[in-house]
């Protein structure tokens, strides 16, 4: 490639770029110039390329080398179009961006560029219509005025120049009762000219400039300028798209949907974006100019279907008929969606932009399997191309796209449970479970949940807290249910009598209605429309998954502490049980308070006199797991609470104890207070519960191998493997495998009948990781907790990171968040050495991850790397993660071609 070379030429009679030229010309150029080396009927033009954005920056001006340079190809374009920029047979162009990576809306374009006092003279004469191209006029010393004189070159003290434009426009129809733009009459256009041209000098205090080359370069320069404008900037933070890569700029001859009644515009997508259906999906507009069709200033008519007058199909067959043929030529050559721009002129068809459509997780795994079918695609590329969030998304609930215009927006948290929900806000457990059980919809809104609160989770449709980061108990739970969730909204204040918040400066009452945007962290203050298509008969996800199946080597596992969330994570395809936390056995109201006299006991009789009662609960639990997921591998952990998640209890409990265990409520009290810790997060948890109290162990050990070894008489095959939590030392986890294989002797003696098992640990302190090999000499398996590895390797309390995360993400300390994506430099390097020291200490020895990361497709991409067998995630992740798995396999392949 000739990287001297600036400029690109496109028409249909010569062409230098292609499609696979994105880098250099940007999506919109690329594909531009490979439609026309497929012969479509594509206005000439040509391309600035984004190389020259970069200079542009810093030199604030177009070198006069470019400038001769785009002189000569305005030649070659008049040379094809038989007109010329400036002259009597007036050439009008077009300047738009365009960036290797779509930024919808996110930069400038200025139509019309070229008419001046003189070319407008002229190009009446050669139209004979002269309300056209005052129309055109008028439109392009709008858009001039904002992208270039306001945005580009910052003239003016304050800005809204389009808004005020828009204004005196609606004022001038109103005035003379014309009900759209297409009404307008060629004197109230220039009437209107007069006036926008009046505004221009008085606000900027410079004239509209009157020569074509000064617009041309003036609209060049605000095209590129556009690349670091705010809303450009900030959708390229939120898309995680390099600042460096600059914009290219398209040049091309205009072609007019505005010159009546044969004209027209519109923008399609081949196929439905929404449900991904084979149907040619589309809006258009006669007699307008195609801005007016996004714009939303008049109703926009479909291509195809409706009523017969309004549709293309009907109002324009000849165009209509060419625009399907294209549709067909573009999906054989891109073999994709695709998303087209096109403009007709006296029934003509010119294609403006073609690029792979953007379209719902549920569109996106339709269109992947149909192309399957239709041999556009094999499966593999039908796998790659579906990106393993829409999978999760498709199942998700979502805010109705058309809703989101309107929206007002509250503010933002941490975007914790993806998925939308709207509700009216409770700001307490018991009553968010009282409603939603009546069968209302609400928002358990909370400064943080605990374990108390999970009763009023269950039933409510979203859960929103202030405090608290992407592990914390509300976001994990959430998550776990597929429910939408939006914690760490530091500017929600609850009042004390629990009545209502202030979310900022606006006051939220109980039982105001609120939306949660839980992909993204937004929260609306109204009720939207919310719509979720039915996944559970949903052939093509099943089928794609199936066939993503045959690709991963990775397996996937759930975590889960119920059979009923086993059930629904078989049926989303796990292939076993990567984490039961026992803890959230006792969540359970009365559970939990037996599990509270358990730990307030002060003395080792009365602990295990009181566990004594836990353990037929336990038992039947564990039975009840085992039992669904018969035949498959079930990991058990040992309790590992950090124990504040019990005790923060309020008067009523203290009194509710203090009356069932016969002791004063000062004691309990004390009780309580000596139980406390300043960081519970790095207190007296996991296995370091077990060493201090060995008869929890022994109790869980109990259960767990006495529910095994029932089924095992029962005919059925339990394979189980018993987990040891936040182990760093081997001492420790001998400590506590010592106590399972005691009490595996005394009940296989007692039962008079063996059970294979395993014992192993959960690998999520830096301490584990240095000590692998010898762990691992002793160990079945491991799992990497990362949600504990990223706390303790970054030392950040993962409840408290929503306090401070959001001014890293904003100085860009954290392009990402660690708890939502394994840190590869620090936390993953130090899983890649326990992996390779847990091997060399043992060579069978299982490995996987049970953090959160585990459904997360990055980090499921890294764990692969590494050599793990198994992730194991949350069910509604389960899908996810079988997608990511195939991912990563086919990328490892790729590297190796
Ligand atoms: C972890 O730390 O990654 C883990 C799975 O355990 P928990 O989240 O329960 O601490
Ligand atoms: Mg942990």
């Amino acid at each position: 490639m000739n990287v001297k070379k600036k400029i690109y030429f496109f028409s249909q009679q010569k062409t230098d770029g292609t499609k696979s030229m994105s880098d250099v010309l940007g999506g919109k150029g690329a594909n531009i110039a490979e439609m026309c080396r497929l012969g479509l009927p594509v206005p000439p033009g040509f391309t600035i390329s984004s190389s020259v954005c970069g200079s542009f920056l810093k030199q604030k001006q177009l070198s006069a080398a470019l400038k001769k340079d785009i002189q000569k190809n305005i030649r070659k374009v008049e040379g094809l179009t038989k007109k010329s920029f400036g002259g009597r047979v007036p050439l009008l162009l077009s300047v738009r961006s365009g960036s290797k990576f779509s930024m919808p809306g996110m930069m400038e374009t200025v139509l019309n560029v070229g008419l001046t006092s003189k070319t407008v003279r002229a190009l009446i004469k050669k139209s004979g219509n002269d309300r056209f191209v005052y129309d055109s006029y008028r439109r392009l010393i709008m858009m001039y005025a904002d992208v270039v004189m306001e945005k580009g070159l910052g003239l003016g003290k304050k800005d809204g120049v389009r808004s005020k434009m828009e204004d005196m426009l609606e004022r001038m129809k109103q005035k003379n009762r014309y009900k759209n733009d297409s009404e307008v009459s060629s004197e109230s256009w220039q009437a209107l000219i007069e006036q926008y041209l009046k505004v221009i000098k008085d606000r900027f205090g410079v004239e509209f400039p009157d020569n074509h080359y000064d617009q041309l370069y003036g609209a060049i320069e605000a095209v590129f300028t556009s690349w670091n404008g705010k809303r450009a900037k900030e959708y390229r933070a939120f898309e995680k798209i390099s600042n460096k890569l600059g914009t290219a700029v398209n040049i091309q001859a205009m072609v007019f949907g505005n010159m009546g009644k044969d004209c027209g515009t519109g923008v399609a997508f081949t196929r439905n974006p929404s449900n991904g259906k084979n149907i040619f999906y589309g809006e258009w507009l006669p007699n307008a100019q195609g801005e007016d069709v996004v714009a939303g200033i008049r109703t926009p008519q479909p291509v195809f279907g409706g009523t017969k007058k309004l549709s293309l199909a009907g109002a324009m067959p000849k165009a209509y008929k060419q625009l399907r043929a294209v549709r067909k030529t573009l999906e054989k050559h891109f073999k994709d969606m695709q998303d087209i721009e096109f403009t007709i002129e006296n029934e003509k068809l010119w294609m403006l932009q073609t690029r792979a459509g953007k379209r719902t997780g549920v569109a996106a795994i339709k269109i992947a399997t149909d192309m399957v079918k239709e041999r556009l695609i094999n499966k593999k590329e039908a796998i790659s191309r579906v990106k393993p969030n829409q999978v999760y998304e498709s199942m998700l609930k979502n805010i109705h796209p058309d809703e989101l215009f309107s929206a007002v927006r509250l503010g933002s948290g941490l975007p914790a449970g993806p998925g939308a929900s709207t509700g009216q806000v409770v700001f307490d457990a018991g009553k968010a479970e009282k409603l939603g059980k009546g069968g209302k919809q609400v928002i358990l809104v909370r400064n943080e949940t605990s374990p108390e609160d999970i009763h009023g989770m269950r039933y409510a449709a979203g859960i929103l807290t202030s405090r608290g980061g992407l592990t914390s108990h509300a976001a994990l739970v959430a998550r776990g249910w597929g429910k939408s969730c939006v914690v760490g909204y530091q500017e929600l204040k609850i009042s004390k009598n629990k009545k209502f918040a202030t979310f900022g400066d606006k006051k939220i009452k109980e039982g105001d209605w609120i939306t949660l945007n839980g992909t993204d962290g937004t929260v609306f203050d109204q009720k939207l429309g919310l719509f979720q298509q039915p996944i559970k008969d949903s052939k093509p996800l099943q089928e794609l998954l199936g066939w993503a199946d045959r690709y991963r080597k990775l397996k996937v596992r759930t975590n889960a502490d119920t059979p009923e969330d086993c059930e629904r994570a078989v049926a989303f395809g796990a292939q076993g049980l990567g984490l039961c936390r026992t803890e959230h056995m006792f969540f359970d109201e009365k559970r939990i308070h037996q599990f509270r006299k358990m730990i307030l006991a002060e003395k080792k009789e009365t602990r295990i006199r009181r566990l004594n009662k836990l353990l037929p609960h336990q038992k039947k639990d564990f039975y009840n797991i085992l039992k669904t997921m018969d035949r498959l591998p079930v990991t058990i952990r040992l309790l590992d609470p950090p124990l504040h998640e019990f005790i923060n209890i309020n008067n009523k409990e203290v009194e509710k104890l203090s009356k069932d265990l016969g002791e004063s409520k000062k004691s309990i009290r004390a009780r309580v207070g000596r139980l406390r810790e300043d960081n519970p997060m790095l207190g007296h948890r996991g296995c370091r519960l077990g060493v201090s109290y060995p008869e929890i162990t022994k109790m869980q050990a109990e259960a767990i191998l006495g529910a095994a070894l029932k089924l095992k008489k029962e005919k059925k095959a339990p394979k189980v493997e018993i987990m040891v939590p936040l182990v760093g030392t081997l001492g420790e986890f001998l400590d506590q495998k010592n106590i399972i294989i005691e009490t595996y002797k005394r009940l296989s003696k007692k039962n008079r009948q063996t059970l294979r098992y395993k014992i192993g640990t959960m690998i999520e302190v830096p301490s584990a990781c240095f000590s692998a090999k010898e762990i691992a000499k002793n160990a079945d398996f491991f799992s990497f907790g990362t949600n504990d590895l990223t706390q303790t390797v970054f030392g950040f309390s993962r409840d408290d990171v929503g306090t401070f995360f959001q001014t890293y993400f904003e100085k860009e300390i954290f392009s990402f968040d660690p708890f939502e994506t394994i840190s590869e430099e620090s936390v993953g390097a130090l899983m890649k050495m326990a992996v390779n020291d847990g091997k060399k200490g043992n060579p069978m020895l299982s490995l996987g991850i049970c953090g959160e990361h585990g459904g997360d497709p990055k980090s499921i991409g890294f764990c692969s790397a590494i050599g793990l067998d198994y992730v194991s995630c949350s069910p509604f992740r389960v899908p996810v993660a079988r997608l990511a798995a195939a991912h990563a396999e086919i990328k490892k392949t790729q590297v190796n071609e």
